[in-house]
């Protein structure tokens, strides 16, 4: 695709090589994610960084990864505070605010919510969750951390074995992350989840029709061995229409180190979007897990801001620019990430 001036909406929008490209970017994104070097290849720039809906490393890994290349970030970070409840539509708050930005991140509470925005943006819009649909930002970060586990044990992200553990009907991550795993080779998908929050259908379907090996399961213990990657996610339960039916599944699926080392393979990655619920009731992935070298959740949160200056980058067509616009560090910068 395209990347200059487009929006990112939807994951159905990439190729393979459009992933590719991506990931090549965010490589070159390192020593500034860093603080080796800093570069001003934005200066000047401002992002419009829209959170109608609660967020934390979203948001801010996004206006860092802005401020990374040298740019400015304006928040709105709630409802309230904003025009949409006095009732203006999405389509004027789209025309007003892209006439003073260059670029718009934008999460909302209504699937659909983001594309129809994008439609009377004159700027660039990213989608950062549009309720139960996508997430496309988190499902390139966690596809970009498969890609370096998967290769720093010598194999690639063809023939993946993945279990998807937890909230699949309502968890927008794991909708983006299916279908963006789809463009890969002999993907083999173990959904893990209780009957009534499985993966919705449309997409179970796409993916057996794209040729992948797919399996649900209900049960944690078999759902989880014999896969290389063991997928988490919390149960979703602000989409829940009460709280009672939400509060029926949390605590369902845990896994914690014990379940770990008797059900999975030895190196088996385990992953979260984030954030993990750590309520005693929940723990769907215990805080026990903290020493095994193969929690990748804090990875997954070090790359994401890798790929968010990425899609920045070539959104705004700047990614062979970066250089020029660098300079070192003069300040002082543990060494947080080595
Ligand atoms: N942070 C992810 C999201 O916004 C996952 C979650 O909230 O459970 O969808």
């Amino acid at each position: 695709m395209d990347f200059v001036g487009s929006h990112i909406l939807s994951v159905d929008q990439f190729a393979r090589a459009d992933i590719e490209h991506i990931f090549r970017v965010a490589d070159d994104m390192q020593p500034y994610a860093d603080r080796d070097r800093v570069t001003r290849v934005l200066q000047g720039a401002i992002l419009s960084n829209m959170f109608f809906e609660p967020s934390t490393r979203t948001r801010i890994s996004f206006g860092s990864a802005f401020n990374m290349l040298g740019g400015e970030v304006r928040e709105t970070t709630e409802v309230a505070a904003s025009s949409l409840t006095k009732g203006e539509s999405l389509y004027d708050t789209a025309r007003v605010l892209s006439g003073y930005s260059d670029v718009i991140v934008m999460r909302h509470p209504e699937a659909g919510s983001v594309a129809e925005f994008a439609k009377a943006s004159r700027v660039p819009v990213i989608n950062a969750g549009d309720g139960p649909n996508e997430h496309p930002s988190q499902a390139l970060l966690d596809l970009y951390t498969i890609r370096k586990e998967m290769e720093s044990r010598g194999r690639a992200i063809d023939d993946l074995r993945i279990a998807l553990v937890g909230d699949l009907r309502y968890g927008r991550a794991v909708h983006s992350l299916c279908k963006l795993l789809a463009l890969f080779e002999h993907v083999h998908y173990k959904l893990v989840s209780p009957p009534e929050l499985s993966l919705p259908a449309d997409i179970v379907d796409s993916l057996k029709a794209a040729g992948h090996d797919v399996r649900e399961h209900h049960e944690l213990e078999t759902g989880i061995d014999h896969v290389d990657i063991l997928y988490v996610t919390r149960t979703q339960e602000e989409r829940f229409p009460d709280q009672d039916e939400a509060d029926r599944y949390r605590g369902l699926f845990r896994v914690n180190q014990a379940i770990y080392t008797k059900n999975c393979e030895p190196n088996t990655v385990i992953m979260h979007p984030l954030p993990r619920d750590s309520r005693a009731q929940a723990q769907e992935l215990d805080d026990d897990l903290i020493e095994n070298p193969n929690l990748a959740i804090f990875r997954q949160t070090d790359n994401g801001v890798l790929i968010r200056m990425a899609l920045f980058a070539l959104v705004l067509d700047v990614a062979d620019q970066v250089h020029n616009h660098a300079q070192p560090v003069t300040w002082y910068t543990a060494k947080r990430f080595r």
